[in-house]
């Protein structure tokens, strides 16, 4: 067995997104630079399996039960593998836009910034034609 860890590109176990600012082997507050998700956690574990008891394949380490918090488990291994794309991910994906979106305009708006952009523009122009 050799050690192929590095060769293998971790992915965030929620979003996908590619692990690589985060210095190895994953820090218990590692978190996702993409969606935030915190990374040491059973679910982007080598050891989690759904189909066993408490989720874990290893059977000495203490039981975690939030699956998806940064965890203590001394037996924590980033999987590579972490992140499966399930059905409902270009819906969360729709979803995070529309928050975009929403998010934008209740804030800064750019399009009032640009109709004051051109409104000044046009005063420029204005005063030009009137002289
Ligand atoms: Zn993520």
């Amino acid at each position: 067995m050799g050690f192929t860890m590095a060769a293998q590109e971790l992915n965030c176990w929620k979003c996908g997104t590619p692990v690589r600012e985060e210095p190895l082997p994953l820090q218990r507050l590692a978190e996702c630079r993409h969606c935030r998700a915190e990374l040491h956690v059973c679910r982007m574990c080598e050891f989690y399996d759904t189909a066993v008891a408490r989720f874990c394949r290893e059977p000495v380490a203490e039981e975690v039960h939030e699956k998806e918090r940064a965890n203590f488990c001394g037996y924590f291994v980033a999987s590579p593998a972490a992140y499966v794309a399930p059905d409902s991910a270009p819906a969360e994906q729709a979803q995070r836009d529309l928050e975009r979106l929403f998010g934008d305009e209740s804030g800064a708006d750019p399009a009032s910034d640009e109709d004051a952009a051109r409104r000044q523009l046009e005063r420029l122009f204005g005063d030009d034609d009137e002289t």
